[in-house]
């Protein structure tokens, strides 16, 4: 995709700071952080989002939670626990449509969510 921020990330033309990187993902932290670990993971193949993703029937979902759980062990916060969120959808919050995997933790995580 030409026009993705997410996209435009992974090809390395908009700086991240990159934690993780491996063949189909790449983990990035979150410019407007919400947790002292928020990280997001993404699939380096374009999908707009989780359903996408789902249906991309390759065990590409498989390698995104994957790597979302090294960030979370590489980060520290595998022990006590982290969140991984995918908001799906406008009403659930999402504003970036290249599906991503927020990995959230280093604080206690109230829930439910708002
Ligand atoms: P969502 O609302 O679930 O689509 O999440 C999008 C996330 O992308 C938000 O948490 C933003 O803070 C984050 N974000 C937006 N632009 C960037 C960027 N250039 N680098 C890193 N994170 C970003
Ligand atoms: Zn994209």
């Amino acid at each position: 995709m030409t026009d993705c921020l997410f996209c435009k990330i992974v090809a390395k033309e908009i700086p991240a700071e990159i934690v993780l990187e491996t063949d189909r993902a790449l983990a990035f932290r979150d410019i407007n952080p919400q947790a002292p670990t928020h990280v997001l993971v993404v699939p380096k193949e374009h999908h707009a989002d989780a359903a996408a993703l789902a249906a991309a029937d390759d065990g590409l979902a498989d390698d995104v939670l994957k790597a979302a759980h090294a960030v979370a062990v590489q980060e520290g916060t595998a022990e006590p626990g982290y969140r991984v969120v995918f908001n799906t959808g406008p009403a659930a919050g999402q504003t970036v449509f290249h599906v991503h995997a927020h990995v959230l933790g280093g604080r206690a995580l109230e829930w439910p969510p708002g």
